[in-house]
């Protein structure tokens, strides 16, 4: 396993942390200041939203490498199946596109829920492994991956219909495209005590991303609660054990929606506990 007490070298920022991805939260940074910031303190790469890219994707992605980071993914595309999924797939295929002028080679999808008409999620999935099969063969053509992001069972119906890391390396496996991978987050997996073992028995390596915070055991808003890594009860080293000893190297992001708490402080100090505690605790 890694030792980062004196190595920022996977240590990516995912700037929902500074809570730029909702419209009233954080301290509105422009993210020219996020990256100079980042840089300031060592991180190796970042993570932005689409709605903060716009249409800056290759001066952003400039800035990054100019200042000696990377651009580890872009966050998101739309939701592909559910209620609130556009009727096709051009706005999901408009994100690859974003990724590939910001030079980054990774796009999270966050499947959206379960379909208008159908029940529970089987349905859901035979849809999911279709639409995937299609974005797979777009993003190839554009040297970008996909990562699919299985969420906490909480955020079934109307955000995710991939509950855990078993049933995601599934729908990769379903899609036959050697592009299509899983992104693993302390936030969903924490509590799934056959994750190592999951991973150790998927055919292939299929994590492209790895999204670091904590649960808070008293968490008081399933979406907007989410812990800095250290304040809560997931067992980060022994997560982190389980993915690099699937053959994960890649980065750490941490991606903390804290509404009551990190979002209210000062950008600065937030990147600064995160370098603490990426050294000490993860
Ligand atoms: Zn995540």
């Amino acid at each position: 396993m890694r030792d980062f007490s004196s190595d920022l070298s996977a240590l990516a920022l995912n700037t929902a942390t500074l809570g730029h991805n909702l419209d009233g939260y954080g301290a509105g940074w422009p993210v020219e200041r996020v990256i100079d910031a980042c840089a300031e303190r060592g991180f190796a790469g970042l993570v932005f939203w689409r709605r903060e890219i716009a249409a800056s994707a290759q001066t952003i992605g400039e800035r990054v490498r100019a200042n000696g980071m990377k651009v580890v993914g872009l966050c998101r595309t739309p939701y592909i199946v559910g209620a609130t999924a556009p009727p096709n797939l051009d706005e999901a295929r408009g994100s690859i596109d974003m990724a590939a002028a910001l030079g980054t080679d990774i796009v999270t999808i966050v499947t959206g829920g379960t379909e208008p008409g159908t029940r529970g999620v089987a349905e859901s999935q035979l849809l999911l492994v279709e639409r995937v099969a299609e974005l797979a063969e777009y993003a190839a053509d554009r040297g970008v991956n996909l990562a699919l992001e299985p969420l906490n069972p909480m955020f079934g119906g109307n955000r995710t219909c991939l509950f855990t890391v078993a049933e995601a390396i599934r729908i990769c496996e379903q899609t036959g495209a050697p592009n299509v991978g899983v992104a693993v987050d302390v936030y969903h997996v924490w509590w799934d005590t056959t994750l190592r073992q999951t991973l150790q028995a998927a055919a292939e390596p299929r994590i492209f991303g790895y999204h670091l915070c904590d649960w808070l055991a008293d968490t008081g808003d399933m979406l907007l609660d989410r812990g800095m890594m250290g304040d809560g009860v997931a067992d980060l080293k022994n997560i982190r054990r389980a993915v690099e000893s699937a053959g994960y190297e890649g980065a750490c992001e941490v991606e903390i929606f804290s509404a009551a708490d990190w979002w209210q402080r000062d950008p600065g100090e937030v990147l600064d506990r995160i370098v603490e505690r990426f050294r000490t605790l993860c």
